[in-house]
């Protein structure tokens, strides 16, 4: 290696995105995740998802958010660009679903992405691509009705390292519809569409109150879960829980029906799944995991979501607390249940 070689220098804005890219952007479903985020994060209610060969050759997000100005069009794909969050103070209250600022450049610098966004009704809007390996952007007149179409095409085409990794079109596929099943059940009150390969595969209308909520369950959940789930809802010390926990006797030898929000984020956590544990340890068999879709409300300034790249995981200010609800209120849901195997085992 001669001297030359070891001199140091910024990274390409494109080279450096694709580096982030590997934290974010794993599969189509992590794009669709992205996306998704940012529509509901743009207030829309309406969310249409197009995928063609399991989200490598297209994925297609269009929503009725509030668009992006013209004016900040430049800045939508750039690294570390946000509209979300503009201090430290505000990144401790975070409500919104994303605040990094990396998603749009990162799929954008693995994949060839068009942002099209319009934020008024007169079906004016524009264009945004970014090119070459500084990734300028360049900002079009293009038609679109108010809120945003976000269009990707060929995953990893460039990276071909990553698109080794990708499965069939199938197994991606599995992941997607798994992550579209996650969202939608995250905000009953948003309408989804899902196509894949030009079919509907789900149409699900907006939810407003417990009837239509299980509705979209019954459509998304193993079937006969809504049938005899419990619905609970429960609040305390600034803590809300909500949602439907199932009987034990429709419990699965694998933990994949089990979806918990906190502040309509899907997020995996061990004290909470400790504590769902423990509120079935006496009604379930061993080896045996729960079906249920919970929310959990709270101050958002109690809970971190800044740990991970991904935001799966959270930090509660005070884990006892959360902890210690959580159990308390399945306990007492579950209470039925457990009266009723007792009474089975005195007879
Ligand atoms: P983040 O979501 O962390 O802010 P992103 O890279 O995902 O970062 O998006 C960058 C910015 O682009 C967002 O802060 C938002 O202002 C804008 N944006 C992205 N998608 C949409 C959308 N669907 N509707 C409105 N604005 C959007
Ligand atoms: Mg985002």
């Amino acid at each position: 290696m001669d001297a030359e070689q070891t001199r140091i220098q910024a990274l390409a804005p494109r080279l450096a995105n694709q580096i982030a890219a590997g934290e974010v952007v794993e599969r189509p479903a992590s794009v669709l995740k992205e996306l998704l985020e940012n529509s509901l994060d743009a207030g829309a209610n309406e969310l249409e998802i197009e995928l063609e060969a399991g989200g490598i050759k297209l994925l297609k997000v269009r929503d009725n958010g509030r668009g992006i100005d013209e004016d900040d069009l430049p800045l939508a794909l750039a690294r570390h660009a946000t509209s979300k969050i503009y201090t430290l103070d505000d990144l401790e209250g975070v409500a919104t679903l994303g605040f990094r600022g990396e998603a749009l450049a990162s799929i954008s610098s693995v994949a060839r992405l068009e942002l099209v966004t319009s934020v008024e009704d007169s079906g004016k809007g524009w264009r945004v691509v970014a090119e070459g390996r500084d990734m300028t952007p360049r900002v079009s007149p293009a038609p679109h009705p108010r809120g945003t179409s976000v269009i990707v095409r060929d995953l990893f085409f460039n990276t071909p390292a990553r698109r080794k990794f990708l499965r069939t079109e199938r197994t991606e596929y599995g992941h997607l519809e798994g992550l579209f099943r996650r969202l939608a059940l995250s905000r009953p009150d948003v309408a989804f569409t899902l196509k894949h390969n030009s079919k509907v595969v789900h149409r699900l209308r907006p939810a407003v109150d417990q009837a239509s909520q299980e509705q979209r369950l019954k459509q998304l959940m193993p079937s006969g879960f809504i049938d005899s789930a419990l619905y609970l809802d429960m609040e305390a010390t600034g803590l809300r829980l909500w949602g439907w926990v199932g009987l034990p006797n429709q419990a699965r030898a694998q933990a994949d029906q089990q979806y918990f929000f906190v502040n309509g984020r899907s997020i995996r956590d061990r004290l909470v799944a400790h504590a769902i544990r423990q509120a079935y340890q006496d009604v379930l068999f061993h080896g045996r995991h729960p079906v249920f879709v919970l929310h959990l409300e709270l101050d958002p300034h109690v809970v971190d979501v800044n740990v991970h790249p991904t935001k799966h995981e959270v930090r509660f200010r005070d884990g006892r607390l959360v902890h210690d609800f959580l159990f308390r209120s399945l306990h007492r849901a579950l209470a039925d249940t457990r009266a009723g195997q007792e009474s089975n085992a005195a007879n």
